[in-house]
């Protein structure tokens, strides 16, 4: 397993010490930054290769998982990292506030259906951990319900590992003076005041109690076959550099390949 698939992954068992993990890594992280873009442009390269070669033996199936608070950078790790992977085979699932639909189920109802399929790759943009998360912070659940749910959502983690589906989880980690430069940005851009939604201003309000169900959710759910990165993301080109190794390395060790040819295609011949 790569370096950063080490450094970043947490443990069994282990609480992920979140205050102590870095945020802000040094202008010479991954070589600094020129280097770290061209390095993701050649592991996105490869994993187009790896992507493809997925949805070729259609056997295996991915599912990552993004975490972070608002302005984290999930969307845009999505649009970068993933960027060029043939759409056909890669799907992304964003979860919102419920439904009265979805409220009348179990919390795992709404998102089951969105687990990946043989051949396919789905990017979780948020997920079930929400039921822990927002949940857990605003009491839209009651704690005892909230408190179980730690348990249903490694078992069904599992329960998808078992029917052949590597799982990997991403939080990405930002510090607080990070978000507020990006919330600045966003509420004085007209470009992109569309993402400023001032109710994310109560959730920053909340930040170390958000940090704390980060704590428990992460220190309790990473499994050695479902595990969690803490990815420090406040310099997006080390971000996604990070990310693009581990999902680069997770990839290559699933050991595929393209399915055999069809039985004495040597022997065909196209006509005219
Ligand atoms: P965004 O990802 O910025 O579009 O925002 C989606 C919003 O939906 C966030 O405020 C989430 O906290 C919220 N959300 C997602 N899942 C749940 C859930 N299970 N219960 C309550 N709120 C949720
Ligand atoms: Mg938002």
């Amino acid at each position: 397993m790569g370096e950063n698939a080490n450094t970043f992954r947490v443990l069994p068992g282990v609480r992920p010490g979140l205050g102590d993990r870095v945020t802000r890594v040094g202008d010479d992280a991954g070589g600094g930054k020129d280097a770290a873009q061209e390095r993701s442009a050649d592991l996105n390269a490869r994993l187009e290769e790896l992507q493809e070669l997925l949805y070729a033996e259609g056997r295996q199936k991915v599912l990552i998982v993004f975490q972070a608070l608002d302005a984290g950078g999930k969307d845009g790790t999505i649009r970068r990292v993933f960027d060029g992977l043939n759409p056909q085979g890669v799907s992304v699932a964003s979860f919102k506030a419920p439904t009265d639909e979805e409220l009348a189920h179990d919390f795992l109802w709404r998102v089951h259906r969105h687990a990946p399929g043989a051949g396919h790759m789905t990017l979780f943009n948020r997920s079930h951990y929400e039921d822990v998360l927002v949940v857990k912070v605003e009491g839209l659940a009651p704690a005892d319900t909230v408190e179980r749910r730690y348990g249903h959502i490694a078992a069904f983690e599992q329960l998808l590992v078992d029917e052949g589906t590597t799982v990997l989880k991403f939080f990405l980690h930002i510090s607080r003076a990070e978000q507020k430069e990006r919330f600045q940005g966003r509420r004085d851009d007209p470009d992109r005041n569309w993402k400023f939604n001032p109710g994310d201003l109560d959730v920053r309000a909340r930040w170390d109690d958000y940090m704390d169900a980060y704590e428990e959710a992460i220190g309790r759910t990473s499994t050695a076959d479902a595990p969690w990165y803490v990815i420090p993301a406040d310099r997006k080109w080390y971000r996604d550099l990070v990310i693009s190794e581990i999902l680069v390395d997770a990839l290559e060790g699933l050991d595929m390949s393209y399915p055999p040819a069809p039985s004495g295609i040597d022997e065909i011949e196209i006509p005219d």
